[in-house]
């Protein structure tokens, strides 16, 4: 098998990791070389590349999981936070990366690169800018806001992505029939 997550427990040395939780769809492991107490990698058992991939039981049961390891991480560690990272790049198997933070660990604690700029609001809350990467135009995030709203809430919202076909596959649209078709790709 290629995909070294797909290999469980057989690629954790390679990964110098330790699985410590597994049940029927996911597995915990701990890293053996991390920066900080605790540093850990959530993943489905299935070969899931992306968290848009996510379907199924592993869909289903992400939430329930995610609280429990996490507690017993934050436990642990006596962390004031865990914190809960999915890049999605390096391989592609999906790995929900978890990792205990306490102030002045060794962790970034901010989502945005370059010096940044502390805004105190009204509220306040913090807002931080970045003086390398100024905030995009708020008309073009509107934009963007509204379109996810339609990809939300447009009559196939709810369908799940259709598997890829090809048009050897073409046969097996009649069983969309009766769903409005097909889910397109815009909605
Ligand atoms: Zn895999």
């Amino acid at each position: 098998m290629s995909c070294l997550l797909c290999r469980g427990r057989e690629g954790d040395a390679e990964l110098r990791r330790a699985q410590v939780w597994e049940d029927r769809l996911w597995r915990l492991t701990m890293s053996l070389g991390g920066y900080v107490p605790g540093f850990s990698y959530l993943e489905p058992k299935r070969h899931i590349p992306y968290i848009t991939d996510l379907d199924g039981e592993e869909a289903a049961t992400l939430g329930e999981v995610l609280a429990k390891v996490t507690r017993a991480l934050r436990e642990e560690t006596a962390a004031e936070l865990v914190y809960v990272y999915v890049f999605g790049g390096g391989i592609p198997h999906l790995h929900i990366t978890l990792a205990p933070h306490r102030e002045g660990d060794a962790l970034y604690d901010r989502l945005l690169r370059g010096e940044i700029v502390e805004e105190k609001q009204p509220s306040g809350a913090v807002r931080l800018i970045s003086k390398e990467f100024p905030p995009i135009a708020e008309e073009r995030q509107r934009a963007t806001a509204a379109g996810v709203q339609r990809r939300l809430s447009g009559p196939n919202a709810a369908a799940p992505t259709p598997p890829k076909r090809t048009i050897s596959d073409q046969e097996d649209l009649s069983r969309w029939e009766g769903e409005g078709g097909p889910p397109s790709g815009n909605g």
